[in-house]
């Protein structure tokens, strides 16, 4: 546990959380500052900071725990789709340094628009792909 963190404090029940599910290595609660009502955080019990430190097993099981949630979002509060979100760093928006999944409710009318989008120019999206390529071929 890492004691400055929220999230560590709501998987110890030092803070108060309305909890959805939990096993014994990941816990869903319902995010305080809701996109929509049923806004869930999937996060693993123990403390990781992003993405990249979570073990690969935890991130399957995230993934399974919010698939059940997605589904209870459908069943009860009719939502008509959802996403799933994951900000990692500060510079992506993360503001709790505790690796979370959000899995939001979304409705055809809830006015949210999704990331707004660009577009290449020249031979820039070739660049970018040939630079991506080979730091993938070293990993
Ligand atoms: P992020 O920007 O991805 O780090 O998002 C952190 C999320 O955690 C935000 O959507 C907050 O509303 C939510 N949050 C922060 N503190 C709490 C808390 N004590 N209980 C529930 N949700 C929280
Ligand atoms: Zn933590």
């Amino acid at each position: 546990m890492t004691p400055s963190c929220i999230f560590c404090k709501i998987v110890a029940g030092q803070a108060p959380a309305e909890r959805l599910l939990e096993n014994d290595r990941v816990l869903a609660f319902l995010d305080i500052a809701p996109v929509n009502y049923g806004h869930a955080l999937v996060i693993p019990k123990q403390h990781f900071e992003t993405f990249l430190e979570l073990p690969d097993d935890l991130w399957l099981e995230m993934g399974q725990v919010s698939r059940h949630i997605a589904l209870a979002l459908q069943k009860k509060l009719s939502a008509r789709g959802f996403n799933l979100g994951m900000n990692n760093y500060p510079a992506a928006g993360q503001v709790v340094p505790h690796a979370h999944l959000h899995v939001i409710p979304r409705y055809y009318d809830d006015g949210l628009h999704l990331f707004p989008q660009g577009s290449y120019r020249g031979q820039d999206m070739a660049s970018v792909g040939r630079q991506l390529r080979e730091a993938l071929n070293s990993l």
